[in-house]
Formats: structure tokens, C-alpha cells, sequence
């Protein structure tokens, strides 16, 4: 399993993530409410908490996650609690390179249903473990570490680089194959791939066809 520690700032390059034990102020660049369009829970209401920073930095990525607020479990849970949606979403940037586990434990309590999506760089706490009922994986040209406890469904971006012999087919109920910025050429990549592959699934962006978050 990945170790993460605090890194003192003078080591610390600017775009890491900030890892604290105890969990209890996180750096949140955003929490918004739309519908979750991409993979296996395509449709459902979904409140989105994006964490801060990223430990990556994929040339596709069209994510803004540099900007952030130090929010406390109060704070974030308010927030949270504002929209009318029955599972909330950790995403980033990376969420596993911040220290989820008290804020997991805080929203199942308050009765929500709890999904990350993390690149699969940084293992997960097993405490996280426990409390996540959703877990998207997807890979960014990196193996996935060891330490996901069970991972729902392992999504990958398929660009040029795609190779589909390094698809982790046995460590997933479910796999996505998400053409690159939507590109009409990826999306054929993906649909030729996917005939030598039956059980596998496209995933497109349907928030963004319909213009939502
Ligand atoms: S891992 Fe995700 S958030 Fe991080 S740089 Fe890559 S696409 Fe962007």
C-alpha cells in the first residue's frame, strides 16, 4: 500500500495533495449538484465534493482542481446537505490524496451512498475501504496499486496510448472503455475494441452533451 505522510512544505511541489491524519480540514476545490454521467451509475442525482490537487497530470485532463477552500466536516457536510441527491461523489483532482476516511464516516451517517473516482495511483485506507459503496478506478497510463478492497468498475480512457492487453479485467465487476475527449476517433477505437471484448461497456460524458456540471 502507498505510505503517505505530511510533506513538509519546503519539500512539497505545489500541485501534490495534502495529506493530514486526522482528516479533518479538507483543501475542496468545489461541491456541485448534477447527474452523474459517466459509467455504471449514469443518471443518478449526484452531489460532487471535488477535492484539491492532483498527483497526475494526464494531457487530456480538462479539470480545473488548483483552486480550493479549507472546509471543516461541518462545513462540508452543510454544503453537502443543500442539494437533494442521494449519493455523493469524491472526485478531484485526486481524493485519495487527501484523508477522506472522517468525512466518509460523517456523510454515511447522514444516510448518503458514497462514490470515488480516483486514478488507482494511491491505495485507500481500509477504513475508506469499508465505507465507500461505489468504487470507480481509472487508470491514467499507471498500474492500479494494490489495497482497493473491491473495485465496482475500472474505467479507461481510451486515446492513442490505449492498449487493451493491459486491461486489469479480473480486479472489476465492470469495464468502461471511455473514448478520449470524446473524439469521433477514439469512439470508433472503442466500438472495434469492444467486439473482441462482449463484456465490456462504453462509457461516453453525458453531462457534457447535455451541458451539465
Ligand atoms: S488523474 Fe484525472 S484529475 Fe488528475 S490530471 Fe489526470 S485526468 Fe486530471
Amino acid at each position: 500500500m502507498a505510505e503517505l505522510r505530511e510533506i513538509p512544505p519546503e519539500e512539497r511541489p505545489d500541485h501534490l495533495p495534502v495529506w493530514r491524519d486526522d482528516g479533518q480540514g479538507l483543501q475542496i476545490n468545489e461541491i456541485f449538484y448534477s447527474i452523474e454521467g459517466e459509467g455504471l451509475r449514469v443518471g443518478q442525482p449526484t452531489t460532487f465534493v471535488r477535492l484539491a490537487r492532483c498527483n497526475l497530470r494526464c494531457h487530456f485532463c480538462d479539470t480545473e482542481f488548483e483552486r480550493y477552500t479549507e472546509m471543516d466536516l461541518d462545513e462540508i457536510a452543510a454544503e453537502v446537505a443543500r442539494h437533494p441527491a442521494e449519493w455523493v461523489c469524491f472526485t478531484g483532482g485526486e481524493p485519495l490524496g487527501q484523508n477522506l476516511a472522517a468525512l466518509a464516516a460523517r456523510l454515511k451517517a447522514d444516510g448518503y451512498r458514497l462514490h470515488i473516482e480516483t486514478n488507482g495511483v494511491v491505495a485507500p485506507t481500509p477504513a475508506l475501504c469499508d465505507l465507500i459503496d461505489h468504487w470507480t478506478v481509472s487508470p491514467k497510463g499507471h498500474p492500479v496499486v494494490a489495497g482497493f478492497a473491491r473495485i465496482t468498475e475500472l474505467k479507461y480512457i481510451v486515446g492513442k496510448a490505449f492498449r487493451e492487453d493491459r486491461v486489469e479485467e479480473d480486479r472489476a465487476d465492470y469495464i468502461y472503455l471511455q473514448p478520449e475527449s470524446s473524439d469521433p476517433r477514439f469512439v470508433q477505437k472503442a466500438l472495434e475494441i469492444l467486439t473482441r471484448h462482449p463484456r465490456w461497456r462504453l462509457s461516453t460524458r453525458i453531462h457534457k452533451t447535455l451541458g451539465l456540471p
